[in-house]
């Protein structure tokens, strides 16, 4: 092969150094700069290649070259560049099977940053890597800015390592720091890497970025005498920055929280991925209103008569949807989600037989952050205004709400066209008494939590009577969930709970129907309720 060839090759590749390596990897013509200005690789020829490279590159070398198929190219790899006076240069190495030099290989040299030292020499680092939240925020700010295009190149990728235990806390520093130091240099904009855990780290990187990740961590440890194994996983980012940052602040913290490191079979890659396709399904299961509403019948505590029907989704046998509601208020899919709810309810009520049929639904504290979900139920009831007072929204606290006072007068548009307007699971979360302040309401639905042991625990007593008296001086309705037994219903009536809710007088079914098979409530005509007051 002439030299004219090989440079318009060298320039094709953009690469610093061309070194072609015979069937036994030895240098049979090298072309360009070695890892040190000045250095050129004419000095390697004659000598095994691998004689420049750190060991793992070495092996990583020999795996490319033994993979090659004759006309083809290798993936890009990444390696150190012995500079042969104790320091490594990173450099991104691809390997050719031209026709034309075989059984020869041609490999080309890209070298990226500058020499640094290895093997306890001082450590080319700044800062040590940020923790998860600092991750996220970091991830946010460099993500917000790209358009679909580029986001669709990017990955998120996960490092889990193990063999850090009972390194001694100098040493971990250290290896910490040439870890996140490598991953930064990794990750895409060179900044966009954290550590997620003791032994788990993120990065965002180019999706086809080839170089190999689990065998530079293991390069790390190896520089400090320690033997880590370390296994790489990615999942895409997909073409939405706001829903990719929210998945993977889902998957994140999901990990962490359901005892990630205990279930180290459930990597972060494999949770992300999980929660985009689950997103996704969420999102068809909404586009395509594949989801049922079951009716709870909610009764007066004193007669025992139906009231009204709570709508509850389900989105398929047996499953609850508590799970899948977290998720949607997580992703920010909950108000078109809470719509369709309102939607199929409205649907409901309008269903012949249905003229005294209340209903229920449930809206996420979400949906009430901006206008749509209240002008979309205002709408949707407009030609018949008269349904909206066989509506009720329930406000779940599951998702904060950040701006009460918006909430309000969102909520107040409702109740004055006639739609009544709940606090849901009262009790249970820490901004009850908050939403109590500053929302005007109906009614208040007293949390499951209070309900359960009301006839054998006298401090649950106490609170729920203290509870229900507030609630009369505000003229508000009280509704107790979770009424499972005769002894329950009883002491919350005695303590003045106008409504409740539970098992002993029906699970939610298909049909809001009053359920006159359940002893719990009293003989009733079917589809009978009463005012809401
Ligand atoms: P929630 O609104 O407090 O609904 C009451 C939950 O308690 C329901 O769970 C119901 O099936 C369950 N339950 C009723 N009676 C009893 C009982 O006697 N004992 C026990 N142990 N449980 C009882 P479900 O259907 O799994 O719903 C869970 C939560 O998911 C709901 O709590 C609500 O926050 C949310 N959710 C359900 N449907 C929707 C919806 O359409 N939109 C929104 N945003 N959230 C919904
Ligand atoms: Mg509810
Ligand atoms: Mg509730």
């Amino acid at each position: 092969m002439t030299l004219t060839p090989r440079l318009l090759g060298l320039a094709f590749a953009a690469a610093d150094a061309l070194i072609e390596v015979d069937q036994h990897g030895v240098v049979r013509f090298a072309l360009g700069s070695g890892a040190v200005a000045g250095q050129q690789t004419a000095a390697w020829v004659g000598h095994p290649f691998s004689e420049r490279l750190s060991i793992n590159s070495a092996a990583a070398l020999q795996a490319l070259l033994d993979g090659l198929s004759p006309g083809r190219r290798g993936p890009a790899t990444e390696v150190l560049v012995d500079c042969g006076d104790g320091r490594m240069r990173r450099a991104t190495l691809r390997a050719f099977a031209l026709p034309d030099i075989a059984p020869a290989r041609s490999c080309a040299l890209s070298y990226e940053g500058e020499p640094f030292l290895v093997d306890g020499g001082p450590l080319e680092i700044g800062a040590p890597p940020p923790d998860a939240e600092g991750f996220l925020s970091h991830a946010r700010a460099t993500l917000a800015g790209g358009d679909a295009d580029a986001l669709q190149r990017l990955a998120l990728a996960f490092i889990d390592l193990s063999g850090l235990e009972g390194v001694d806390p100098p040493t971990l520093q250290r290896i910490h720091s040439r870890i996140g130091a490598t991953l930064s240099a990794a990750s895409h904009d060179g900044a966009s890497a954290g550590r997620l855990t003791t032994d788990r780290y993120a990065l965002i990187r180019q999706a086809d970025d080839q170089r190999d990740l689990a065998n530079e961590m293991r390069m790390a440890g190896e520089a400090e005498g320690v033997a880590l194994s370390a296994v790489a996983s990615q999942a895409g980012l997909g073409r939405d920055s706001a829903s990719a940052l929210r998945a993977m602040r889902f998957a994140i913290e999901g990990c962490l929280k359901e005892g990630g490191l205990d279930q180290p079979e459930l990597s972060f890659a494999d949770s992300l991925q999980r929660t985009l396709a689950d997103a996704d399904r969420f999102r068809s299961i909404v586009r395509d209103r594949e989801f049922a509403l079951y009716y709870q019948p909610i009764v007066d505590l004193k007669t025992r008569a139906v009231h009204h029907f709570e709508a509850l989704a389900r989105f398929g046998k047996g499953s609850g949807p508590a799970a899948a509601i977290r998720m949607a208020e997580e992703l920010a899919l909950i108000d078109g989600f809470d719509l369709v709810v309102a939607e199929k309810a409205v649907r409901r009520l309008r269903e012949p037989g249905g003229g005294l049929l209340k209903i229920a639904v449930n809206v996420s504290g979400a949906s009430l952050a901006n206008d749509a979900y209240v002008a979309a139920l205002m709408k949707m009831t407009a030609s018949a205004p008269e349904d909206r007072r066989r509506l009720m929204v329930e406000v779940t606290e599951t998702a904060a709400l950040a701006d009460l006072a918006a909430a309000d007068r969102r909520l107040g548009a409702l109740r004055n066209a006639g739609i009544k307007v709940c606090i849901d699971d009262f009790g249970a979360g820490s901004a009850s008494f908050d939403y109590l302040r500053g929302l005007s309401v109906d009614a208040v639905k007293i949390d499951g939590g209070l309900v359960r042991d009301i006839d054998i625990d006298a401090r649950t007593r106490t609170m729920v009577a203290h509870l229900v008296e507030l609630c009369g001086s505000l003229e508000l309705e009280t509704i107790a969930e979770m009424i499972e037994t005769d002894e329950v219903a009883d002491a919350l009536r005695d303590l003045g709970v106008t409504h409740g809710q539970g098992w002993l007088f029906g699970r939610a079914e298909a049909e809001p129907r009053t359920v006159l098979n359940s002893p719990a409530i009293r003989g009733r005509r079917q589809g009978v309720v009463e005012g809401w007051s």
